[in-house]
C-alpha cells in the first residue's frame, strides 16, 4: 500500500495544477496517472487560456460573457471566481515560463475567440496545451511531487453509509500497467479527482482515445451525483474522417465558414447576423447541420473553412499547426485549398457535482477540469474557458484538500432540502434493474467499512477478484464490440439535434451494452501493458456516463445552450433554470434538480435573450 495526504488521480492541466497547489500548502502530495503527464489530453488544446489582461477588459466582462454562453446554466459564485482568478493564475503561469505568444512590444497576445465580447484568449501558437502541459510538469518536477505515472486508477476506496453525504473517500486502488500489479493508496488529507473528459462515450470525437470517462464512472458508483451531463459540446470545426480539431483559433484570426453553393451562411442565412462564423460553438455547430440538412453542403456532409486569405506569413506565426493537421489527418493543404469541417464531440459541460473549493458531497473526494462540474460553463462553454477552469480550480481542489481554509462555499451539493426530485418523465429503462451487475463500488456493496485501512483493504480485494473473473474466463464478448455499439447509439441519437424518439433509442442500446457486459472477458492473457484489460475497465465506465447523458437528454424538455429538443424548441426559464443532477443510489439512478445560482457578489445575472 503507499501512502500521501493528497493522491491526485491525473496529471493533466486540473491535476498538475492541484497538486502544485496541495504540495505549496505543505501536504506531501503524488499524482497517479494512466498516462505520462505531457501525454495528457491537455496537450491537444490548441487555441488558448481567457482571461481578462488588457486594459479595457475587465473580469466582470469575462463573467457576463461566460454567463451568457452558458445560457444562463452558469453558477454565479463559480463563473466570477473563473473571470477574476484567471487573470492572476494565467499569469502566474507565464512567471513559470510559460512561453505565450506575443505582440511586437512584447505583451502577450489575446484573440477573438467565439462568444467573447474583448480579444481575451491568451496562446502559444497553436499549441497552447502542449506548452500548459510542459510548464506545469517542470513545476511538478521541481518540487519533487511523486507521479505514479502508467497507473490506471480502477476504482475509489469509499466507506458507504446511507447518505452519501456521510462517506469518506479514503483513497484509490490502482493498477500498474508496466507489472500488472493492483495496490491500494491511501489519501490521509483526499483524493482529487482530474481525470478529463468522456468523449469517447461518442463515434466522432475531437477528444483521445484516453477520454473515457472513468473519474465521472468512479464518483457516480461511490455516490456523487453527475450534474448536467446532457450538455454536450459538439465543436464545429473537427475534420470529417477521424473527428481531429482544427482550432477556433482559425475563425479568431478571420477564418470564414462556406457552404457547397460558396456562401457565407453564418450570415447568408441569418444564423449569427453580428458575429459569424464567432457566434458560440452551439450556434455554429447548428448551422453547419441545418445547412448540410437543406442540401447545401459538400458531399451531404460538411462545410468549408477557408484561411486561404490571411496569407502564409499570419499563418505560418499563428496557425502552422493546423497546416499539419490539415495535411496529415485530411491530406488538404490549408494554404491553397479549404479545410472540410464538421461538428464533433468535444467537450462535456457536466460532470461531477463540486462546490467552489472542488469539493464533492462525499467527504475527501474532489474532483477539477473537465470530469468536474463547479458549474461554470452550464448549457454551453466558451473556446477559451476550459483551461482557465483548470488552473482556476484545480489550484483551489490541490489547496482545499490539502487543509486550507478557503471559506465557506456558496455552492451545494449532494442531495439536500434544496433540491427538487423528478417526477414526471417515463424513463423507457430502469438502468439498474434485473440484476444486473452495476458497479462494484465500494458504497453499493453494502457493509460499512470500519476504518481506512479496512475501507482500502476491501476495495483492492474486489478489484483483485475482478481481475481474475475477466482474466479467467475462456470466452464470451470483447469489450470493442460493446463499446463500438455504444459510442454509434450516442452518435446517432444525442448528437447536435435531438429528438423524444432517439434519446429512447439510445438508453435502449445503453442497456443492451449494459446486459452484454455482463459476459465480457479479457483475451489477453499477459500481465504486462495489458490494453484489453485496461480498456475492458474503461468500456465499463462509459456505459455509466452514456446512460447519464441519455438520462439528461431526456429529462430536460426545452433548448437551453448546447441542448436542443425536437419537441420544445425554446429555452423555458419558467421550468428549467436548474441544474440536472444524475446519482447512484439503491440500484437505480435517480434524478433530481438544484436550482441555478443567478446572484453574484454585486449583480443578478437576469437571463436575456441569447443572440450573436
Ligand atoms: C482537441 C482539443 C482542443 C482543445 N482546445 C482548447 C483550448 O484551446 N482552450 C480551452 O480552454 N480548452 C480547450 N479544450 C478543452 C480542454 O483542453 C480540456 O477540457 C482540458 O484540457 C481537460 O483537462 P483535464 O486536466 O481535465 O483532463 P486531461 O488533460 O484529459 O487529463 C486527464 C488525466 O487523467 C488521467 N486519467 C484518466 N483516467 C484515469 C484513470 N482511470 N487512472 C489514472 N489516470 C487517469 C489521464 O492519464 C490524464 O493524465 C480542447 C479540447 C480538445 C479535445
Amino acid at each position: 500500500m503507499y501512502e500521501h495526504d493528497v493522491i491526485v488521480v491525473g496529471a493533466g492541466g486540473a491535476g498538475l495544477r492541484a497538486a502544485i497547489a496541495a504540495n505549496e500548502a505543505g501536504a506531501d502530495t503524488a499524482i497517479v496517472s494512466k498516462l505520462h503527464p505531457v501525454r495528457s489530453h491537455t496537450g491537444a488544446a490548441e487555441g488558448g487560456i481567457n482571461a481578462a489582461l488588457q486594459e479595457g477588459d475587465d473580469w466582470e466582462l469575462h463573467a457576463y460573457d461566460t454567463m451568457k454562453g452558458s445560457d444562463y446554466l452558469g453558477d454565479a459564485p463559480a463563473v466570477e471566481t473563473l473571470a477574476q482568478d484567471a487573470r492572476e493564475d494565467t499569469m502566474r503561469l507565464e512567471h513559470w515560463g510559460m512561453p505565450f505568444s506575443r505582440e511586437e512590444d512584447g505583451r502577450v497576445s489575446q484573440r477573438p475567440f467565439g462568444g467573447l465580447s474583448y480579444p481575451r484568449t491568451t496562446y502559444a501558437g497553436a499549441e497552447t496545451g502542449h506548452h500548459l502541459l510542459h510548464t506545469m510538469y517542470e513545476q511538478v518536477v521541481k518540487r519533487g511531487i511523486q507521479v505514479y505515472d502508467e497507473w490506471y486508477v480502477m476504482n475509489l476506496a469509499t466507506s458507504d453509509e446511507d447518505d452519501p453525504n456521510d462517506r469518506e473517500c479514503h483513497g484509490v486502488v490502482a493498477y500498474d500497467v508496466q507489472s500488472g500489479q493492483i495496490e491500494g493508496f491511501k489519501a490521509n488529507n483526499g483524493v482529487v479527482l482530474a481525470t478529463g473528459g468522456p468523449g469517447q462515450a461518442f463515434d466522432h470525437t475531437t477528444n483521445a482515445v484516453s477520454c473515457t470517462g472513468d473519474g465521472h464512472a468512479m464518483a457516480y458508483r461511490a455516490g456523487a451525483p453527475l450534474e448536467d451531463m446532457e450538455f454536450i459540446q459538439f465543436h464545429p470545426t473537427s475534420l470529417p474522417s477521424t473527428g481531429v480539431l482544427i482550432s477556433e483559433g482559425v475563425r479568431g484570426e478571420g477564418g470564414i465558414l462556406f457552404n457547397n453553393e460558396g456562401e457565407r451562411f453564418m450570415f447568408e442565412y441569418g444564423y449569427a447576423n453580428n458575429s459569424g462564423e464567432l457566434a458560440s460553438r452551439d450556434v455554429v455547430a447548428r448551422a453547419e447541420l441545418t445547412e448540410v440538412d437543406e442540401g447545401r453542403g459538400v458531399d451531404d456532409e460538411y462545410v468549408h473553412l477557408d484561411m486561404r486569405h490571411l496569407g502564409e506569413e499570419r499563418i505560418l506565426d499563428r496557425l502552422e499547426n493546423i497546416l499539419h493537421l490539415a495535411e496529415d489527418f485530411e491530406g488538404v493543404d490549408g494554404l491553397v485549398e479549404p479545410m472540410p469541417v464538421k461538428p464533433g464531440q468535444h467537450y462535456a459541460m457536466g460532470g461531477i457535482e463540486t462546490d467552489e473549493n472542488g469539493q464533492t458531497c462525499i467527504n475527501g473526494l474532489y474532483a477539477a477540469g473537465e470530469c468536474a462540474c463547479v458549474s461554470v460553463h452550464g448549457g454551453n462553454r466558451l473556446g477559451g474557458n476550459a483551461l482557465p477552469e483548470l488552473i482556476v480550480f484545480g489550484k483551489r481542489a490541490g489547496r482545499h484538500a490539502a487543509g486550507e481554509d478557503l471559506g465557506d462555499p456558496e455552492i451545494r451539493t449532494g442531495y439536500g432540502d434544496d433540491v427538487e426530485d423528478e417526477t414526471e418523465t417515463d424513463l423507457p429503462v430502469q438502468p439498474g434493474a434485473a440484476g444486473l451487475e452495476r458497479s462494484g463500488g465500494v458504497a453499493a456493496d453494502g457493509g460499512v467499512a470500519a476504518d481506512a485501512e479496512g475501507a482500502l483493504e476491501r476495495a483492492v480485494e474486489r478489484e483483485r477478484d475482478r481481475v481474475d473473473r475477466l482474466m479467467n474466463k475462456d470466452s464470451g464478448v470483447q469489450h470493442a464490440e460493446i463499446r463500438s455499439k455504444l459510442q454509434q447509439a450516442m452518435t446517432d441519437y444525442v448528437n447536435v439535434f435531438r429528438t423524444e424518439a432517439g434519446v429512447k433509442k439510445a438508453l435502449k442500446i445503453i442497456r443492451e451494452c449494459r446486459e452484454e457486459y455482463q459476459d465480457v472477458y479479457v483475451d489477453d492473457p499477459s500481465t504486462t501493458f495489458n490494453t484489453d484489460l485496461q480498456q475492458t475497465y474503461e468500456t465499463r465506465n462509459l456505459i455509466d456516463v452514456a446512460e447519464t447523458i441519455a438520462l439528461g437528454a431526456l429529462v430536460r424538455n426545452e433548448f437551453r445552450g448546447a441542448h436542443w429538443r425536437q419537441e420544445n424548441q425554446i429555452r423555458d426559464d419558467e421550468n428549467w433554470l436548474k441544474h440536472t443532477l444524475v446519482s447512484w443510489d439503491d440500484g437505480e439512478p435517480s434524478i433530481f434538480y438544484r436550482p441555478v445560482i443567478l446572484e453574484g457578489e454585486e449583480k443578478t445575472y437576469e437571463p436575456k435573450e441569447r443572440s450573436y
